[in-house]
């Protein structure tokens, strides 16, 4: 958590130079305007910004960058700010870069199923341009109808149907980026392949590090002929883990498959009454089915089978797409819904391998007691994406340092379990300290060569990421069976 500071910089003589090269409009200088952008989703962590730039086009985006290369300025890029790990959070006195009046949709070209956007266009807006022909864009966050496409491709955005579709690198084909020098390059293309190296792979999921994705190509996929969803609920959030290993290791590859543990349920009845999640489950299964029509109809009749075969309680399902929405708006509402639980909830990400669900689970229980929070789980459970919310109340003396703590110790769970400290919300300012948790110190020099290749001074958001000893220390944590270490954060 960062205190705002005072500005150091001379901003005067650098506010005419952008003045000239965005126009007057573009700029916001005002500490009060400023202070809207001091935070991401992550708002436990603010720092406010020297300066906000909001630029329209790649060339724009190449000018500014210069100055900030010729004036030593830091820059951060900011798309809609929806991020959870605090990546777009400014760093001290820098310029904001904010993508949001990028928002153009340049070109549709269903042939090859390719669209190209600029970087603010919001997640959403793709399938809403290619619906009408039967085209849709599969990475779905749930913030979908907020985040960029400049923030999903930074953070390699996941969503409910990545598990079968893949997260956004499987479906970013190239783009053009503005370097940390402000010089411009095009990585990919429209075409699947491109020789010598993926540098659209070496972007995607490189959260602002290496430069500013100013125009991105999608790939497009045509809808499937036929959607049906099922909700299964279970007395346990085991049984509801069991049912996925088994619905994958039966060979069916759904679109999606979500759980949501019983503080979630009724967090997501109270909010928003969908009536279809029963208050008394341990747990609700949601899987989504889609293909052929023959398919979908012969994998819901098997998942059916499987699920019952696990205890399931009741199974609802649903093609129609009204209802389709009816069964999925509570796993939709559930981040919002946890608002009523508590006066703040912070979210964590972490991966596991889908066997180990049921074991991580009860290993978070034990923490949550441990530590005297609450974690309400919602996960993406076909790929073992977790996404624990601490629940607590910023208010009491420590409360976020214990919270954050308990939360760098799921990460390290997730790591012991043979998993990742982050599925899709990055590692931002967050989950920097947790890098030396996964990642040898040779695997991380290695990651800062390629840093150093296009950000050699350290200009595109620097400070996140990777661990320093200023914002990390040593820090000592928790010890399972020992209980507070000495150095312990908190
Ligand atoms: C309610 C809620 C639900 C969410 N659900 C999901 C989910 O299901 N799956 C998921 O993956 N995430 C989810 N998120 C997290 C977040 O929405 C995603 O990380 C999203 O991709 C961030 O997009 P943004 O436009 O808000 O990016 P920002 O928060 O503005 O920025 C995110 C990062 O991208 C960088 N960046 C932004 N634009 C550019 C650019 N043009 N070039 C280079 N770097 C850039 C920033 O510097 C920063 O590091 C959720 C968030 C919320 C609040």
């Amino acid at each position: 958590m960062t205190a705002a500071t005072p500005q150091t910089r001379n901003w005067q003589p650098i506010v005419k130079q952008l003045e000239a090269i965005v126009g007057r409009n573009g700029i916001i200088s005002s500490r009060a305007e400023r202070s809207v952008y001091e935070c991401d989703g992550l708002a436990s962590y603010r720092e406010l910004p020297g300066l906000v730039v909001l630029p329209q086009t790649t060339e724009e985006v190449v000018a500014i960058i210069q100055l900030c290369d010729t004036h030593n300025i830091p820059f951060v890029a900011r798309g809609s700010g929806t991020g959870l790990s605090g990546g777009a959070m400014p760093t001290e006195d820098c310029l904001l870069i904010v993508t949001t009046r990028m928002n153009r949709i340049l070109e549709v070209d269903l042939d090859n199923q390719r669209v190209v956007v600029q970087p603010g266009v919001i997640n959403a807006w793709v399938t809403q341009a290619v619906s009408a022909a039967d085209f849709y864009y599969a990475p779905d966050p749930s913030s979908q109808i907020i985040c960029s496409i400049g923030g999903n491709i930074a953070e390699n955005s996941g969503g409910v149907h990545c598990l079968k579709y893949g997260v956004t690198t499987n479906h970013v084909m190239g783009m053009k980026m503005v370097l940390a020098d402000g010089s411009l390059i095009e990585v990919g293309g429209k075409i699947p392949e491109m020789p010598g190296y993926d540098l659209t792979g070496v972007f995607v999921g490189s959260e602002g590090t290496l430069g500013i994705a100013t125009e991105i190509t999608l790939k497009v996929l045509k809808t499937p002929e036929s959607v049906e969803v099922l909700l299964a609920d279970f007395a346990s959030i085991e049984l509801a883990a069991q049912s996925v290993a088994d619905i994958i290791s039966s060979g069916i590859l759904p679109a999606g498959m979500e759980i949501m543990d019983n503080l979630s349920i009724n967090a997501v009845e109270d909010v928003v009454a969908t009536n279809c999640y029963p208050r008394d489950a341990g747990a609700v299964l949601l899987v989504e089915l889609d293909g052929l029509a023959v398919e979908v109809a012969a994998s819901g009749d098997r998942i059916r089978a499987l699920c019952q075969a696990n205890g399931a309680r009741s199974i609802t399902a649903a093609t129609d797409p009204e209802d389709r929405l009816r069964l999925w708006k509570g796993r939709k509402a559930a981040f919002a819904a946890a608002g009523k639980l508590s006066p703040n909830y912070f979210v964590q990400d972490g991966v596991i391998p889908r066997t180990q669900l049921a074991y991580v689970i009860k290993e978070i229980e034990a923490l949550s007691d441990f530590f005297g929070y609450r974690v309400a789980n919602v996960f993406h459970a076909g790929d073992g994406n977790l996404h624990p919310l601490i629940l607590y109340d910023e208010s009491v003396p420590g409360a976020f340092a214990r919270v954050e703590t308990l939360g760098g110790e799921i990460l390290k769970l997730c790591v012991k379990a043979g998993g990742s400290i982050s599925g899709e919300h990055g590692i931002g300012a967050d989950k920097r300290c947790y890098m030396p948790d996964m990642f040898s110190e040779v695997d991380l020099e290695t990651m800062q060569w390629v840093r150093h290749a296009f950000n050699p001074k350290e200009l595109a958001n620097p400070g996140k990421v990777f661990p320093t000893p200023r914002t990390c220390g040593e820090g000592a944590h928790f010890h399972p069976t020992g209980g507070l270490g000495e150095g312990d954060r908190f």
